[in-house]
């Protein structure tokens, strides 16, 4: 690389978003968590009726983007498909690029950060202009879980929706998502 190489990492990425370029508001986060299919879409959507969040679906949004063809897409599916978490730089991005568009200061972040390396991937990136005020954590038991996962998948269209890879993402939620707590 040549010149202003030095600022590292995103120098291919001259194109800020068409929308404002930074926050006018320190906005405000609050992370919404829960095994997949623990209803986080579902309460989101109370949540907004009542208190005027703007909700953001991490899972929702990299649909989106995978649906665009852009240069990402075959790379979320692959991801998506086998229940694994997307590299956290390609989500965050997203989040951001929403959070901008909305004009919003007061955010549902709904199924992220799923991992650790998603945490520390977000402070990073996110720490320094936006503020985490606390997560929101529905707890349900894995076979709630799978039967309405089951039963959404008849309606869904998700690629992710089926026995297997519902069973691979429960795998990952216990091994990624839920690894804190048990330590
Ligand atoms: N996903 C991801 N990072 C995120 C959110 C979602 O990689 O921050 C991917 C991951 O492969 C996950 C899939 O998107 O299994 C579906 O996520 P979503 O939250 O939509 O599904 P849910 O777990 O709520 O059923
Ligand atoms: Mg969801």
């Amino acid at each position: 690389e040549g010149e202003g190489a030095a600022a590292g990492g995103g120098a291919a990425e001259a194109a800020a978003p068409a929308e404002a370029a930074e926050f006018a508001v320190r906005p405000k986060v609050i992370f919404v968590l829960g095994g997949p299919g623990a209803g986080k879409g579902t309460q989101c959507e109370k949540i907004v009726k009542e208190y005027g969040f703007v909700h953001l679906s991490a899972g929702d949004l990299l649909r989106a983007e995978r649906k665009s063809g852009s240069a990402d897409g075959e790379l979320i599916e692959s991801y998506i498909k086998e229940g694994n978490i997307v590299p956290v730089e390609i989500t965050v991005r997203l989040l951001e690029k929403a959070m901008l568009a909305s004009g919003a200061s007061k955010f549902l972040v709904d199924g992220f950060p799923r991992n650790e390396d998603n945490l520390l991937g977000w402070e990073r990136l996110m720490g320094g202009k936006s503020d985490v005020e606390f997560v929101l954590f529905y707890d349900v038991d894995d076979s709630t879980r799978e039967e309405r996962l089951l039963g959404r998948s008849l309606t869904s269209g998700r690629s992710d929706d089926n026995i297997e890879t519902i069973r691979k993402r429960f795998k990952v939620f216990r091994d990624e998502v839920r690894q804190r707590r048990q330590r």
